[in-house]
């Protein structure tokens, strides 16, 4: 097999190398051999996959007899006691946004108020209703300073990537009805979250992936010119989950709006810190509602919203686009059926400590929360900066991407592990990044950073021959013809997850 590729494929030019490989991968005995070797590489990961096999009682079958309940806290307590350690001291790049035990807490204790609310029965839980229309109003009011509620609307979504779905399905339809267009496209800039192509895939839409500039931003030529008649929504972030970098929302969305297309600004990361970023004095492009050519907008209340896992709002300039989003039946034996977003049944109990969650940080609470984070991230921003070999990409706020020219920046990242730091990998070009949370804002842990990050860098200068286990598997991801089998190793990943032996 290696053999082969080192002979063969690399020389070829990727396009004819790929329909020889995906020629030759339907051979059995290389099939075979592929399936051996992914086998062997899934067994490898096992281990620290399943770290708790024959170490917690298992249980592929249910119990024939209930289990006592202080058991089951105390098994599901030392679980989560191992697994808070990191995040806690501020080990993990983005995850858990806020995680302070007294905020903890208080959302703990919001959620069994309401752990029975469904808002798909809002006759009997109107207190979820109104949760609901509360977020979405107090994001809009963020995002769209003096717009009213007929001008800018929305709803309580379940993450980041169900807003985007949403927004995506909500074009579409939109397009199909109004414009009468049958084959969908949308135009993203290539660092756009993957929840983009995501949709395209289940929605049946074209996507054309733009590339960026040089300092990480999208083109805004390069966007225009990928617009063509079937083109439904362009796409902007603020910032980039990549690479942190605002995109210029306000010439795409003036593109977008003198085509006549529809403009959805992703601010997933962005929502909830650059409003107050902009009211902290710093200089942040304009990126919401206040340019008339954005159109939607995502922002996730379950990041630097600071509630817990499971909500995100997704935002409409007026109801007539929003209801394009709504699904409703009015034939169904089952009665007359409506809901928002694609699930029936949702937990209101999210909704509940989402709306506590804004309600208790207040505008003052989200503004200390970002200054502490603005000076966190320039404070690591200054070390990576002074690390010699690495250099940052672009010029990010509070998510800092960073590669290196000279060393093996996957190696970087393995060393980091080592020393109890998880970042996260990105490729395309090869970089690392860190996303800033108040977790990071404690005394010390900034210096903690720079200086493992010093010796990381200093270990890979050292033994640079040392390979890892990402560095092999981005550089086959970075090929072509290799991309496929790398994607048919992340669904042998995704099995694992759900393997029980
Ligand atoms: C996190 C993120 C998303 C997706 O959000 P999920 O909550 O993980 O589904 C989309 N866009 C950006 C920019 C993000 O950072």
């Amino acid at each position: 097999m290696r053999k082969l590729v080192e002979k063969v494929l690399y020389r070829l030019p990727e396009a004819i190398a790929a329909r020889l490989f995906e020629t030759v991968r339907r051979v059995p005995s290389v099939q075979a051999s592929i399936e051996k070797e992914m086998e062997e590489m899934m067994a490898g990961m096992r281990q620290s996959v399943k770290p708790y096999k024959g170490r917690v009682p298992e249980f592929p079958k249910m119990p024939g007899q209930g289990m006592d309940i202080d058991e089951i806290i105390g098994i599901m307590e030392d679980l989560q006691e191992k697994e808070s350690e990191k995040w806690k001291h501020g080990y993990v790049s983005g995850a858990v946004y806020h995680g302070d035990d007294e905020h903890m807490d208080f959302l703990n204790r919001v959620y069994a108020i309401h752990s029975q609310s469904n808002p798909l029965h809002s006759d009997i839980w109107p207190s979820a209703a109104k949760y609901e229309a509360e977020i979405v109003s107090m994001t809009a009011n963020m995002l769209g300073s003096g717009l009213t509620e007929d001008e800018i609307c929305g709803v309580v979504s379940s993450g980041g990537t169900e807003s985007i779905l949403l927004a995506m399905k909500t074009y579409r339809d939109r397009a199909g009805k109004e414009k009468n267009i049958r084959s969908p496209e949308i135009v993203v800039p290539v660092t756009a979250h993957a929840a983009f192509d995501k949709a395209a895939r289940y929605f049946g839409m074209k996507i054309v992936h733009v590339p960026v500039k040089e300092d990480f931003a999208a083109d805004p030529e390069a966007m225009e010119k990928a617009i063509n008649r079937n083109t439904v929504a362009m796409v902007g972030s603020a910032p980039s989950f990549p690479h942190g970098i605002i995109d210029p929302i306000e010439e795409l969305s003036e593109i977008a709006r003198k085509k006549g297309i529809g403009f959805h600004t992703d601010a997933c990361l962005g929502g909830f810190v650059l409003p107050w970023a902009e009211k902290l004095g710093r200089d942040i492009p304009a990126f919401d509602f206040r340019l008339p050519g954005v159109t939607s907008m995502s922002a996730d209340t379950h990041k630097y919203g600071y509630a817990a896992k499971g909500t995100s709002v997704i935002l409409y300039r007026g109801r007539q686009l929003r209801r394009y989003q709504y699904f409703t039946i009015t034939d169904w034996p089952g009665g007359l059926y409506f809901s928002p977003t694609f699930a029936g049944s949702r937990p209101g109990a999210l909704s509940a400590q989402c709306w506590a969650a804004m309600v208790k940080m207040g505008e003052d609470g989200y503004m200390e929360a970002t200054r502490r984070i603005l000076e966190t991230a320039e404070e690591i921003r200054k070390g990576i900066t002074e690390t010699d070999g690495l250099y940052i990409m672009g010029a990010p706020l509070w998510v800092i991407a960073f590669a290196s020219d000279t060393l093996n920046i996957y190696q970087v990242m393995e060393q980091m592990a080592k020393r109890g730091w998880s970042l996260n990998g990105l490729h395309r070009p090869a970089c690392v990044h860190i996303a800033i949370t108040l977790r990071h804002t404690s005394p010390g842990v900034a210096e903690r950073f720079v200086s493992d990050l010093r010796d990381a860098v200093s270990h890979v200068k050292q033994y640079p021959e040392e390979q890892g286990d990402m560095a092999p598997v981005y550089g086959m991801a970075a090929t072509i013809p290799f991309r496929g089998l790398v994607g048919d190793m992340l669904e042998r990943y995704i099995d694992l997850l759900y393997s029980v032996d």
